[in-house]
């Protein structure tokens, strides 16, 4: 197929040199200077929207409008306090010269006068500051709306979307968030990396489309397993990860023999033919002096001693 004849939805991923211009067209419609700092930030944003997993146009195209939502709502926000303030050292300033008038002047007109000057001073504040309230009230309903769009959008970017599962890039958000968690109030974190067996040749015996119901049955039990505070995760492709926060080796391995269990009582029939799942496990906790990642490690290391042992089998990283 030439590009010619693609519809939207089939567009093909953007290459470093489109996101270089389309950061710089932003920038430029934003009227902010290409700086090294700005194009950088702004080129990161858009390849780390392109890049996790061939997200259709679609939902490309919302979570872009929200970014740009967001930069509408702040390009006013500073318009209004922009007002404010304007106003406020206006009124500051008439206060200044009638306490200035006040102080030389003690006649009954110039106080009138005075008076009626700071009156209509701080009505004119007051008109001010209703009307920015006003402007900020508008702004926060836009804020909340964008922040309930955006809650949507990162649930879209970041779930695979044949198994429904945390991918890649949701793992790395929750990753920080439950090892700052476990950190702070001294808890146990587990993560465990599951590898289905073998799996090559359940594409070669039975095709991919079965391979791919063989991946959803396969999350669909983990999911059934795992507690609500869980988290499963299409690690690649035939690699899941759980995230066992509140949890030490003990408890992950309770969790792994119940998942085995549960697996050999649920089997898949593709045609009333059965397809064995049989998957390794490696597993570690999270250690006081390393940070996440160094876990994710030691899982993958034990994920392939557990290989490396004869498969279908769980190894459990010192
Ligand atoms: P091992 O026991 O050593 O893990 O063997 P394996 O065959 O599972 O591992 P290998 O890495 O050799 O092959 C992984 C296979 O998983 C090959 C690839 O086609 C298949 N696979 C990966 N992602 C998907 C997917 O999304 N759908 C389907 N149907 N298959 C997939
Ligand atoms: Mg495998
Ligand atoms: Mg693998």
């Amino acid at each position: 197929m030439n590009e010619r004849s693609m519809t939207p939805s089939q567009s093909p991923t953007l290459t470093p040199s489109d996101i270089a211009r389309i950061a710089l067209k932003r920038l430029a419609e934003l009227g902010l200077p290409p700086t090294p700092e700005n194009y950088t930030k702004f080129y990161n944003a858009i390849a780390a929207i392109k890049s996790p997993t061939d997200k259709s146009d679609e939902e490309l195209k919302s979570a872009y409008q929200v970014l740009f939502r967001v930069s509408d709502v702040l390009d006013g926000m500073s318009e209004t306090s922009e007002v404010l303030l304007e106003d406020l050292l206006r009124g500051s300033e008439v206060m200044d010269q009638s306490l200035d008038a006040l102080r030389s002047s003690h006649d009954a007109d110039t106080l009138e006068q005075v008076l009626s000057t700071l009156i209509e001073s701080t009505g004119s504040v007051r008109q001010t500051v209703n009307a920015s309230h006003r402007d900020l009230q508008e702004l926060k309903a836009t804020m909340d709306k964008i922040q309930s769009d955006l809650a949507i959008n990162r649930k879209t970017l970041e779930q695979d979307p044949l198994t429904g599962a945390l991918n890649r890039q949701g793992l790395e958000h929750l990753l920080t968030r439950e090892v700052k968690r476990a950190r702070r109030a001294n808890l146990p974190l587990t993560v465990g990396i599951l590898d289905l067996d073998e799996f090559k040749q359940v594409n070669d015996r039975f095709g991919h489309l079965v391979g791919d119901k063989v991946l959803m049955h396969f999350s669909s039990i983990a999911k059934a397993v795992l507690r609500e505070s869980d988290v499963l995760v299409r690690y690649g492709g035939e690699e899941f990860l759980v995230l066992l926060p509140e949890t030490d080796l003990n408890g992950a391995r309770f969790l792994v023999d119940r998942l085995r269990q549960v697996n050999a009582k649920t089997p898949f029939f593709h045609h009333s033919q059965h397809i064995d799942i049989r998957f390794s496990t490696g597993v570690a906790q999270l250690k006081q002096d390393e940070n996440g990642h160094a876990m994710l490690i030691r899982a993958d290391e034990a994920m392939y001693q557990a290989k490396n042992s004869g498969r279908d089998q769980v190894i459990f990283s010192d």
